[in-house]
């Protein structure tokens, strides 16, 4: 999508300091770190926010979360565990509007999510 900052990336027009990348998925480092570990998860396709997940894309959502379990033992931080935040629209935050899942960890975070 023209103009989504995201998919500027996914095609390589904006630089970033890519994690992981397959044909259907990309993640890259946050450009503005609120833990050691604060990485990125997107969907290569442009869908907008969770709001927006089709029926069609309930195998690429599994594959998102086998990507983050699978960023989380290649990076090492697995074992000391991570969190996986996502936020949708106005109320969750969402500045974004490309669907992204935040990996944040290497530090113990707060047990309160808000
Ligand atoms: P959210 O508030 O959930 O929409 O999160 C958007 C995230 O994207 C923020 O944590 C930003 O720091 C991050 N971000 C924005 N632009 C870039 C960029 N060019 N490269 C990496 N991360 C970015
Ligand atoms: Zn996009």
């Amino acid at each position: 999508m023209e103009d989504c900052i995201f998919c500027k990336i996914v095609k390589g027009e904006i630089p970033s300091n890519k994690v992981y990348e397959d044909d259907e998925i990309l993640a890259f480092k946050d450009i503005n770190p609120l833990a050691p570990i604060h990485i990125l998860v997107i969907p290569k396709k442009h869908i907008t926010s969770t709001n927006d997940i089709q029926p069609e894309d309930e195998k690429l959502m599994g594959k998102i979360f086998l990507t983050i379990k699978q960023i989380a033992k290649k990076e090492g931080f697995a074992e000391e565990g991570y969190r996986v935040v996502n936020n949708c629209g106005e109320n969750g935050g969402q500045e974004v509007n490309h669907l992204h899942f935040h990996i944040l960890g290497g530090k113990k975070l707060g047990t309160k999510i808000v």
